[in-house]
């Protein structure tokens, strides 16, 4: 037996590596730099724990979170291994206490959070020990570009300029292709090999729904049920405690989770939902981190999140231990409108890209091609079949000639001189009589009720279509009027045809599948 194969029998327990952890673990014990992509919960400390143990000298693991810190550690040293951590929560005599541990070579690891490790005193200290290696966890923060930036972490490339015969290994859950290489470049680790696992989670379900009473929906979810524990994400705080309320009346054990609630009793809600006694959290992306719940069966979206990577991070939550889950993602042109009103705080120069990747994830929503395929290709790995376990693949589209329609609706907004919002432009084409539309005389332009015979859900949906083609636009700035674009002039001339798709009785009704 090897080396490797007997010290994870003898601290882990386990007969075998996982696809990629004995490479890994050989790159960084023949001291070379690495960059390692693998799911949550793949077995990424294996790889830098392992060569932890069977090199001379202490690992320098730089880890942002204290909690997973801590947790880590305890684990560690509950299977024998020397471990110890350095962070703004002990006093000096622990900090003192821990350095001399390693000065004196009893400890294996130490766990640095990023602030700890760039001050003067820690460098000193590193330059007196003997390292061997540094485990950059989280590597993803180093970027702008990744969903979690922290600035400390894009001095972490000091490390293989002070020390560049130690091997680097950066590890992280969600890297898309320009974080990857952003990493690299930030870590000064040109000669790194990468390690990307597969992303595939072929138990988990991929469905997308467009956000029409969302509440009644879940609720019926839920309800077909009962014994499976589940995450509903949603973007505002206000929106998981109504939600959960909402949920509560109807029988269902659902509690909220957000950043703001005190801690006691979010990490009641934690323990509640880890022991099944609360079915259900409802919860903003607070939620999730450093959660190790095996058999969450679903996560629904009750919002669109910011881009694909946390979308993904966040599904990824389901199905841990391999059992099918469901997957819902609630869509609407109206919840990314709000992501790009967020978007407005972000400084100009990555608000272009934080745009470009929420669009898309709106090109993911609204694209009839397989999803899996489309997210897989996201983090470039290439899939040749179409999945048979997503809506898509499930319930091709049918479509139809939407000319006429569209002829309609891009009129009526052509002769409101574009100042119809959503709401208003199908009042008029429905030919309604509020106070909104006869106020500002919307009954007397040509098209006032020509859509009459299309009901208002659908041409909500048939307009975002239309806004998803780029046959309208929603201007953000102006309040939300529909605008019309070059294409939509070609569509009123009758030059371009226009295919829409079809409604399923699956959108009309949420009842219609039980399938997840
Ligand atoms: P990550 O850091 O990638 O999220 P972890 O390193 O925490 O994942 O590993 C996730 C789980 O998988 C842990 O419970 C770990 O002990 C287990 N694990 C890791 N490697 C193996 C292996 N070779 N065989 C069995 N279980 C493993
Ligand atoms: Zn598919």
């Amino acid at each position: 037996m090897s080396q490797a194969l007997s010290l994870l029998k003898k601290y882990y327990g386990y007969d075998s590596f996982r696809p990629l952890q004995e490479e890994i673990i050989n790159t960084v014990m023949d001291n070379r730099d690495s960059l390692v992509l693998m799911p949550t919960g793949g077995g990424k400390s294996l790889c830098f724990q392992m060569p932890a143990l069977m090199k001379e000298g202490v690992a320098i693991v730089v880890s942002p979170l204290i909690a997973l810190m801590q947790d880590q550690v305890t684990g560690l040293r509950a299977n024998g291994v020397a471990a110890g951590y350095i962070n703004s929560s002990q006093s000096a005599q622990d900090h003192f206490n821990i350095q001399k541990a390693c000065e004196e070579g009893k400890l294996k690891l130490l766990y640095v959070s990023p602030e700890k490790l760039l001050t003067r005193p820690f460098y000193d200290f590193m330059k007196r020990i003997k390292i061997s290696l540094f485990a950059i966890d989280e590597a993803h923060c180093v970027s702008f570009w990744g969903h979690d930036f922290r600035p400390e972490y894009t001095k972490l490339g000091f490390l293989k300029q002070h020390f560049p015969e130690v091997p680097v290994i950066a590890l992280t859950a969600t890297a898309d292709k320009i974080t990857r290489k952003d990493i690299v470049k930030q870590l000064n680790l040109a000669d790194a090999r990468t390690f990307i696992s597969s992303f595939d989670r072929p138990n988990l379900s991929l469905n997308v729904k467009p956000a029409r009473k969302r509440v009644e929906y879940i609720t019926e979810y839920i309800k077909l049920r009962p014994d499976e524990p589940g995450i509903v994400y949603c973007l505002s705080r206000k929106s998981t405690e109504a939600l959960a309320e909402k949920l509560r009346k109807q029988g269902i054990k659902a509690k909220a989770y957000h950043a703001h609630i005190p801690h006691d009793i979010r990490a009641e809600t934690q323990r509640e939902f880890l022991r099944d006694d609360i079915q259900v959290v409802c919860a903003t992306i607070a939620f999730g981190m450093g959660i190790d719940k095996p058999n969450v069966r679903w996560v629904i979206h009750y919002n669109l999140p910011k881009n694909i990577e946390s979308y993904y991070q966040e599904i990824g939550r389901a199905g841990r231990d391999g059992l099918d889950s469901g997957t819902l993602l609630f869509y609407t042109s109206g919840d990314v409108i709000m992501q790009k009103q967020m978007l407005q705080d972000t400084p100009p120069e990555h608000r272009e890209l934080q745009t470009a990747k929420l669009e898309r994830l709106q090109q993911f929503a609204e694209a009839h091609i397989c999803r899996r395929k489309i997210l897989l290709n996201y983090f470039g790995e290439h899939l040749t079949e179409d999945c048979g376990n997503c809506d898509v693949c499930r319930n091709p589209r049918e479509r139809f000639d939407g000319t006429v329609l569209a002829q309609k609706a891009l009129s009526a907004v052509a002769r409101s001189d574009q100042k119809l919002p959503l709401g208003l432009a199908i009042d008029v084409l429905r030919g309604s009589r509020n106070q909104a539309v006869l106020s500002k005389g919307l009954d007397r332009i040509k098209t006032y009720g020509v859509g009459r015979d299309v009901s208002g859900q659908d041409w909500i949906i048939y307009l975002q279509q239309l806004v998803n083609m780029g046959m309208l636009d929603v201007a953000y700035d102006d309040h939300h009027h529909l605008k019309l674009t070059p294409l939509s002039v070609e569509v009123l001339k009758g030059q371009t045809p226009v295919e829409l798709y079809k409604l399923t009785d699956e959108e009309k009704s949420p009842k219609a599948s039980r399938k997840k």
